[in-house]
């Protein structure tokens, strides 16, 4: 790193410091970014800086917004009785994209995982719950089928069962350990469609 100036190895080290961002390609993105025209610079430092400062969780489900309430919250044409329960807000855009499902999410930031010491109250289980006091007809849990995923879920459903909402799990047409928000459109339907009640 000493073969460079200050700011360009300042500008790498941060650079590397991103998931999945080797020192190579943070090499690459930094010299790629010094070779771009001042203005595209520009908006690609505000851009991150105003997502940073800006975005915040839905007030309702806990996906990222800039403002109280997410657009799918927001949405009136969305059948807020049935919530859908997702890991990430990666989960819940790969779903989005499908157009098709019509109910709103709940978005829990992680998965119970006894090997990592994550419990039920490290996710947005409480604030699920709080949701399930209102009028709501069905959850619909859609976490990973990992290990982590289906400890949620079997967790999630033990704690619903005894307020009489029906509670679901989508079909495994997904592979196990797959991630949702690698899976394709089709196969996401599928699983949605084929859900199971637990
Ligand atoms: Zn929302």
């Amino acid at each position: 790193m000493s073969y460079y100036s200050g700011q360009i190895t300042r500008l790498i080290e941060e650079l590397s410091r991103l998931p999945g961002i080797g020192s190579k390609s943070a090499q690459r993105l930094a010299f790629h970014i010094i070779n771009m025209p001042k203005d595209q610079v520009q908006g690609l430092a505000s851009a991150i800086v105003d997502a940073r400062e800006n975005i915040q969780y839905c007030k309702q489900c806990y996906n990222l917004t800039d403002s109280e309430l997410c657009p799918v919250c927001r949405n009136e044409k969305r059948n807020k009785k049935e919530i859908m329960v997702v890991e990430t807000p990666r989960d819940l855009a790969a779903y989005e994209k499908t157009g098709k499902y019509e109910g709103v999410y709940h978005v829990l930031h992680g998965a119970i995982s006894p090997m990592l010491g994550i419990g039920p109250n490290d996710i947005r289980l409480k604030e699920l719950m709080l949701r399930l006091q209102g009028d709501v007809d069905e959850v619909i849990i859609a976490t990973n089928s990992s290990l982590e995923g289906e400890t949620t879920a079997m967790y999630i459903s033990k704690l619903i069962k005894p307020t009489g909402i029906k509670v679901s799990r989508i079909a495994s047409g997904v592979p196990v350990g797959g991630d949702l928000e690698y899976i394709d459109e089709v196969t996401l339907l599928r699983a949605l469609e084929g859900r199971v009640e637990l």
